[in-house]
């Protein structure tokens, strides 16, 4: 059956009758249409009317590889005529299952190799809520419940996620939060270092951490959650000093550290997981996005040997989604997996597409008199917005600066996102240094619009 071709006009109105849409005010739509895309080919999309436009954010962190690959379509293709779905319940497995466990096992650092597949990860991290809070439990220390988890953190969208994250406007929906988390502050230097360096600063936001635990009594701790660099945050990537130190204190109290890998694996730092590029080794490891390049649903945890000793004492684990392990998805991952090998795409990252995404977009944006600060590493970058550079000051919130941003950019044929006061991008893995001069292009010119705007 052909697909239903429709006019630009038409789906907009058909979405915005009947589509709710995530983290988005519905209000939007009293005067302007959604972005309706029907293509996508590389690094660029195209939009119903036509338009071609730079994804400066891989769609949602996600799109590693970029987009139209035949090689991940074809993995589905043919694993859809061999077998579109079996569950991996009970005592049944399926040999892309099995196969993707063990490829897993052979990038995932240290001894992290066992694995529980999700459909997403806010699933990913409530599977490691409920299995760390029984490892404790098979452990015979049964009080230590609590997670401690950071402001400006994101861990997905489910309620256990949410009460996980440190998201305020989340928490403040619904008031629904549920008991047994706690937030401690997050490691930005420039909002928050003060007179301190920036190594300082990182000791100072990791102890944090260490006053947290003793404050809630280190029996009733049962880890520590944060991404290598906070992605819905503002991409916040913390001092040299900070992970180093949240580790030696997480070791010390015997609470479980979970680096959430959803936007940080997969090459997006220039190394296949976040925590390697701050030479940290966690417990646990929820991953997803660039673990199919979102070709597919698909997530997982990775787990290290002491915690599936513990959990193959512990008898059977109540706990498990219909799609956990789907074929379909983890041939598409395992084809993924291939692609990102075969092109050599993470040490491209690292030698040679992210420095140069650093230099050109540092060079063209720091003097910028809306631009506070330029963060970020690998392909993860963030802008941050200003009214006063010298002081710091942010803009009145209700001027929605960096959304006038993110629409000039979408005007000039660039997909940025605003977070706060900040701009964001993470682009496919695949981008070329000319696809990075267009990007960077494309910011400066909506950033001069921007300040057009607001001067
Ligand atoms: N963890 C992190 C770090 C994320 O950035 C996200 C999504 O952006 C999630 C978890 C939730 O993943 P999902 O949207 O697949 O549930």
């Amino acid at each position: 059956m052909a697909a239903v071709e429709r006019g630009t006009d038409e789906w907009q109105k058909l979405d915005v009758a009947h589509h709710l849409h995530p983290f988005t005010d519905p209000k939007y739509f009293d005067t302007k249409g959604p972005l309706v895309v029907t293509h996508a080919d590389g690094v660029y999309i195209t939009d119903s009317s036509g338009r071609k436009i730079l994804d400066g954010m891989a769609g949602l962190w996600c799109v590693n590889v970029g987009y139209g690959r035949q090689e991940l379509i074809d993995a589905a293709h043919a694993q859809m005529q061999k077998l579109a779905y079996y569950n991996v319940f009970f005592q049944s497995a399926t040999p892309p299952q099995i196969e993707l466990s063990r490829v897993l096992s052979e990038i995932t650092p240290g001894d992290l190799n066992h694995f529980f597949f999700t459909n997403s990860g806010s699933e990913a991290n409530d599977t490691i809520i409920r299995m760390v809070r029984h490892f404790w439990e098979v452990e015979g220390q049964p009080d230590k419940q609590i997670f401690i988890g950071r402001n400006l953190g994101y861990h997905g969208s489910t309620l256990a996620a949410t009460s996980l994250g440190g998201m305020a406007a989340m928490h403040g929906m619904g008031k629904s939060l549920l008991p047994g988390f706690e937030h401690i502050m997050h490691p930005h230097w420039y909002a928050e270092g003060g007179d301190l360096s920036e190594a300082e600063f990182g000791l100072k936001a990791a102890q944090a951490l260490e006053d947290k635990i003793l404050e809630l009594g280190p029996e009733n701790v049962a880890a520590f959650v944060g991404e290598p660099i906070q992605g819905a945050g503002g991409v916040i990537d913390p001092p040299a000093t900070y992970w180093p130190e949240i580790q030696r204190i997480c070791r010390k109290y015997d609470v479980l550290l979970v680096a959430d890998e959803v936007i940080c694996g997969f090459g997006r730092l220039g190394h296949w997981f976040g925590c390697e590029a701050y030479g940290i080794q966690p417990d646990l490891m929820p991953m997803a996005k660039g673990l199919s390049s979102g070709y597919l649903p698909i997530a997982a945890v990775a787990y290290s040997g002491r915690v599936h000793k513990t959990l193959q004492e512990g008898g059977l684990f109540s706990h498990g989604y219909t799609y956990s392990g789907h074929p379909v998805s983890c041939a598409v991952a395992l084809a993924n997996i291939q692609l990102i090998k075969d092109e050599n795409l993470i040490q491209t990252v690292h030698d040679d597409t992210a420095p140069y995404f650093r230099k050109t977009l540092t060079d063209a944006v720091a003097d910028h008199p809306l631009v506070g600060e330029v963060r970020g590493a690998g392909l993860l970058a963030g802008i941050q917005l200003v009214k006063d550079k010298a002081t710091k000051t942010l803009f009145e919130e209700d001027l929605a600066v960096a959304v006038k941003c993110r629409d000039h950019c979408l005007n000039n044929g660039l997909i940025m996102r605003a977070v706060g006061q900040s701009m964001v991008a993470s682009p496919p893995l695949t981008i070329t240094r000319a696809q990075i001069d267009e990007l960077v292009e494309k910011a400066v010119k909506s950033l001069d619009q921007t300040a057009a705007d607001v001067g």
